[in-house]
């Protein structure tokens, strides 16, 4: 009688809606989770699983951008890996230096392909 529920709460998330909502972006466009977050009233934790899943599914592609905090945009260099953010790096619009940018570093998603 003890059916034992090992399926953890992040798979159970519905990936048919997020599918749905990117229908409206073309390759190559940068999807941020927050815009997934509010567009589907998703919990931030579900929005990143939702899209990770997609990560692995090939449709999507994860990427590392660095938020400046002078100019309030994100700088023009995607990393597709934390080891690859130096540890100084300068705004290309401001031209500040923008210290610890691991603290202002954000995940973005690239549409791959239409689904
Ligand atoms: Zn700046």
């Amino acid at each position: 009688m003890n059916q034992s529920n090992d399926v953890c709460e992040t798979k159970s998330i519905d990936l048919f809606p997020v599918k749905e909502f990117l229908k409206k972006y073309k390759p190559g466009e940068w999807i941020y989770p927050a815009v997934i977050q509010r567009n589907l009233k998703l919990y931030a934790k579900d929005a990143y699983a939702a899209l990770d899943a997609l990560c692995e599914e090939g449709l999507i592609e994860q990427y590392y951008r660095i938020y400046c905090p002078y100019c309030q945009q994100y700088l023009n260099q995607f990393f597709r890996v934390v080891n690859e953010i130096p540890a100084e790096i300068f705004c290309e619009d401001c031209d500040n230096e923008i210290t610890n940018p691991l603290e202002k570093t954000y995940l973005v998603y690239r549409m791959l392909k239409q689904n």
